[in-house]
């Protein structure tokens, strides 16, 4: 066995809480998220991170099933990594697309912290310093325990926009909808847009419109300063047909997600603008790759957020760093979280932008305390239905939805399963 073999992969599943419930077009996140943590320790005593969601469950038990796989891969192979546990047609029955992804950051770590430089250079440089942020706006239930937070009126989500704008800078601002009915979501839009004049917007439902509603929604934003319009239909054939009636990019983070259909998309130019997540793509390598394909096609990306503490967030800053054609301002939920599981506390937003690290891998340390500080959360509070909605008990989303949230109903729905 070499030095740089894996000899260990351990997952801790932690709850971090959210400032409040954040509400979506398939439920919501329920006040808190449940991430599993990553480490992956070689044969000489190294330890890298990585960081997966789940969907509000705990991914433990797949990574144990994984160390099998990977006990003695030498952590320097990685693309030997993706064939072992990513193989395509083997993926039909076993999908491990995101446990993958976690592992991948999780070398990458490991080779950075050896080599002592930080990943970014392990991927062809740093481009940018400093990677931009969108505000990332929810429609939130208020937190049942502080009774705050509250975000269901366009007077409460200008509001919070202006909070999150003077807290941390931002000038894009993304308005995560498909919760209420569109008419409603659309006056909330406008007003944000005549709130913070000349500042980018985005509206993204998640798929849940109707083409019908998709059509009438796109041609009311049109005068607005979109950076694109995202998701409004599921399907890259409803999304390509929604081109001829709609003239603002679109761009997905929903239905190209993998090669197989960025081809697809290359051949019929149903999307504008991918939005990379390093988990939905396997990996940071793997973004790396897309995002060479779309500048080849000259397509523009940026850097999409399926919910995230500090490990998750390196590795998008991370990419973020290395990309040519990042053209628009990074997703993150993480100015939602309460806290974070690194050393140092949360990572700082400064001007709407966050610093790539520096220090040598990923570059941040896990805080040992704050892990076992939400791990005991988790054992306290267990997993949450990321599909369901605390607040309509039996509702389930249909595509496209037909049965939205009430926008005057705002009772506190309780928080436990
Ligand atoms: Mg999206």
């Amino acid at each position: 066995m070499s030095a740089t073999t894996i000899r260990r992969i351990r997952a801790t599943p932690v709850t971090v809480p959210l400032e409040a419930p954040l509400r979506h077009s398939n439920g919501a996140h329920w006040g808190r998220f449940v991430r599993t943590v990553v480490e992956v320790e070689t044969a000489d005593g190294y330890v890298g991170l990585g960081e997966m969601g789940g969907g509000g469950e705990d991914a433990t038990r797949a990574f144990a099933a994984l160390e099998g796989y990977l006990s003695g891969h030498d952590v320097f192979a990685l693309e030997a990594m993706r064939l072992k546990i990513c193989n395509p047609t083997a993926s039909l029955y076993n999908n491990r697309t995101q446990l993958h992804a976690a592992l991948e950051f999780a070398c990458l770590d490991i080779i950075g912290r050896k080599l002592g430089v930080p990943v970014c250079d392990l991927l062809g440089g740093r481009l940018n310093d400093r990677v931009a942020f969108a505000s990332y706006l929810f429609f939130r239930y208020a937190d049942p325990q502080t009774g705050r937070g509250e975000v269901r009126t366009a007077e409460q989500l200008v509001a919070h926009a202006r909070e999150l704008k003077a807290k941390h800078g931002f000038g894009s601002h993304k308005l995560k909808g498909g919760v209420f009915p569109p008419a409603h979501e659309l006056e909330c839009y406008r007003a944000l847009a005549q709130a913070l004049p000349g500042e980018g917007l985005r509206y993204d439902p998640n798929g849940a419109l109707s083409f019908d509603d998709a059509v009438h929604f796109g041609r009311a934003i049109e005068d607005l300063r979109n950076d694109y319009y995202e998701d409004p239909v599921y399907g890259i054939a409803p999304m390509k047909a929604l081109r001829d009636f709609v003239r603002i990019p679109l761009a997905t983070n929903t239905i190209v997600v993998n090669f197989e259909q960025l081809a697809a998309n290359a051949m019929s130019r149903a999307v504008d603008v991918i939005l990379l997540d390093t988990t939905f793509w396997g990996g940071i390598r793997p973004c790396i790759k897309a995002a060479g394909v779309c500048e080849t096609l000259g397509m523009q990306v940026a850097v999409h957020s399926s919910g995230e503490l500090g490990i998750q967030l390196a590795t998008m800053l991370h990419l973020g760093a290395v990309l040519p054609n990042l053209g628009y301002a990074a997703d993150a939920h993480y100015h939602h979280l309460a806290d974070d599981v690194i050393a140092g506390g949360p990572m700082r937003y400064e001007g709407g932008t966050i610093r790539v690290p520096d220090g040598p891998g990923l570059g941040v340390e896990l805080d040992r305390d704050r892990l076992a500080r939400y791990h005991e959360l988790f054992r306290e509070l267990g997993g949450y239905p990321y599909d369901r909605d605390p607040g309509r008990p039996g509702w389930f989303a249909h595509v496209p939805n037909r049965a939205w949230a009430d926008p005057d109903d705002a009772r506190i729905p309780p928080l436990r399963r």
